[in-house]
C-alpha cells in the first residue's frame, strides 16, 4: 500500500464526519446543513466506490464514481446558493450534471479514455462550484461566509491547476493511470485537495454553527409575542451603542397599558396579546431610525431614542398615545378604547448607566397614571405633564 492509500482512506473518513455533524445540524431546522450532509455521503459514496471493486468491473465502478463526484458537486453549489440566498438554478446545474455524466461514461466505457475522464469530471465539479462561488461572492457579510468563499475558490483553482499538470504531465508518465498514480505529484495533489476539502468542511460547519448561535442569541434577545428586544436584548443594544466613542445620550419613553388587568378580564388574555402587539407596532412605527424598544414586562415597553432631545421624545410618545387610543380592536373582539400611559426622561450628567434615565421616566409615568392614566409625563420634580399639547382623552 502506497502513500496515496493512505489519503485514499483519510479523505472519505473525513467527509463521513463531516456529513453525520451535518446532518446533526439539519434537524436544528437549518437547511443549508441539509445539503452540506448530502454533498459529503454522495463524496464518501464516490470515493467507497473501490471498495467494490472485487465485485464489479473498475470500468462500470469509475463512471458511477464520477457520477457521484458531480451530484456531491451539485449538493455543494446548491448550498452555498442556498446560503447566500442566490436563486438555485436546479434545472440548469442539474442538465449541467447530466452532460458531464454522460461525458465521462463515454469517456470511460466506450473511448476508455482515462485522462479524459478524470479532467472532465473534475471540471465539471469546478464550473458548479465556481458558478456558485461567483454568484455569492458579493453577498457575503460575515468573516466566516467570505472564508467559506475563499476556500470554495481555492478548491476550484487546485482542481483547475491540478487538470492543467495532469494534460502535461501524464504524458510523461508513458500515458499509464498506474504510472501517474505512484508519482510524486499525484501524493502532493492528493494532499493539498485533502487539507483543502478539510477547511472547506471546517468552514462550512463553522458559519453553519454560527447561523445557530446568532439565531438563539436572537431568540434570547427578544421577545416572542411581539418581536421586540426584551430586557436582556435592550441592555445588550444599549452595551453595544454605548461602546462607541459617544455615551449612551437621548431620550427615553417608558409606557404602560391602562387598567390592562380590565382588558384581560373582560376581552379574554388572547384578545389582551393582540393589544400589546398592537402597541408594539405603533410603537415601532413611530420610533425615528437608530431607536430601539423593548417589551420590559408584561404590558410594559421602554424606548432609547439616541441624540433626541427630550421635547420631541415627548411629541413623538403622545404621536404612539393618540394611536394606541383611536386603535380599531373591533376586529378582534375590544369595543371599548384603551389607551397607555407614557414617562418621558432626557440624560443627565452624572447618570451612571442609562437605568438612571429609565427610573427617572418610570417616576414620570408612575405619577401619568396618578393624574389620570392616558397621558405622556416628563420627569422633573416633580414630573409635569407634556406643554403645548392637549391631552387627548379616550373615547
Ligand atoms: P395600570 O393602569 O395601573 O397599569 O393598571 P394595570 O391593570 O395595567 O396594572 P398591572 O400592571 O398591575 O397589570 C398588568 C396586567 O398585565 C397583569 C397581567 O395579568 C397582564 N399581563 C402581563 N403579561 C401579559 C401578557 O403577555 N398577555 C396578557 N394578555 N396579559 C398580560
Ligand atoms: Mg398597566
Ligand atoms: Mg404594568
Amino acid at each position: 500500500m502506497g502513500s496515496t492509500d493512505n489519503f485514499a482512506f483519510l479523505l472519505p473518513a473525513i467527509m463521513l464526519i463531516f456529513g453525520c455533524t451535518f446532518l446533526v445540524v439539519r434537524r436544528q431546522g437549518l437547511r443549508d446543513a441539509g445539503y452540506w450532509a448530502a454533498a459529503y455521503f454522495l463524496g464518501v459514496a464516490a470515493f467507497s466506490m473501490p471498495l467494490l471493486s472485487d465485485l464489479v468491473s473498475d470500468s462500470i465502478l469509475s463512471p458511477i464514481a464520477d457520477a457521484l463526484f458531480v451530484s456531491a458537486f451539485y449538493f455543494y453549489s446548491g448550498a452555498l446558493l442556498f446560503r447566500f440566498g442566490r436563486p438555485g438554478f436546479v434545472r440548469g446545474r442539474l442538465v449541467f450534471c447530466g452532460l458531464s455524466v454522460a461525458a465521462t461514461s463515454y469517456a470511460a466505457l466506450v473511448a476508455g479514455n482515462l485522462p479524459a475522464e478524470l479532467v472532465i469530471n473534475d471540471l465539471s465539479c469546478s464550473v458548479l462550484l465556481a458558478f456558485a462561488v461567483a454568484l455569492s461572492i458579493r453577498h457575503a457579510r460575515h468573516l466566516a461566509d467570505r472564508l467559506l468563499l475563499v476556500i470554495a475558490g481555492l478548491i476550484v483553482l487546485d482542481t483547475v491547476g491540478r487538470n492543467i499538470m495532469l494534460v502535461f504531465v501524464m504524458p510523461s508518465y508513458g500515458g499509464t493511470a498506474e504510472g501517474f498514480l505512484s508519482s510524486n505529484y499525484d501524493f502532493m495533489m492528493q494532499a493539498t485537495a485533502s487539507i483543502l476539502s478539510l477547511l472547506f468542511g471546517l468552514s462550512a460547519l463553522g458559519a453553519v454553527a454560527l447561523d445557530l448561535i446568532a439565531r438563539y442569541r436572537g431568540a434570547a434577545d427578544h421577545d416572542p409575542l411581539t418581536g421586540l428586544l426584551n430586557r436582556r436584548g435592550f441592555d445588550r443594544v444599549v452595551a453595544d451603542w454605548a461602546t462607541g466613542a459617544k455615551a449612551a445620550t437621548g431620550a427615553v419613553i417608558i409606557c404602560d397599558i391602562d387598567d390592562f388587568k380590565r382588558v384581560n378580564d373582560r376581552f379574554g388574555h388572547a384578545c389582551g396579546d393582540l393589544v400589546i402587539r398592537g402597541l408594539a407596532e405603533q410603537l415601532s412605527a413611530r420610533l425615528p431610525k437608530g431607536a430601539f424598544a423593548a417589551r420590559f414586562g408584561g404590558e410594559e415597553f421602554v424606548a432609547f431614542l439616541p441624540e433626541v432631545e427630550i421635547a420631541q421624545a415627548a411629541a413623538i410618545a403622545n404621536a404612539i398615545r393618540l394611536d394606541f387610543a383611536a386603535a380599531d380592536r373591533s376586529a378582534f373582539g375590544a369595543d371599548q378604547a384603551i389607551t397607555a400611559s407614557f414617562g418621558v426622561a432626557e440624560h443627565r450628567q452624572g447618570d451612571r448607566s442609562l437605568h438612571e434615565q429609565i427610573g427617572r421616566a418610570d417616576i414620570a409615568l408612575y405619577a401619568a397614571k396618578e393624574a389620570g392614566r392616558n397621558r405622556v409625563m416628563l420627569e422633573g420634580e416633580p414630573p409635569r405633564d407634556l406643554p403645548g399639547i392637549r391631552i387627548a382623552s379616550a373615547v
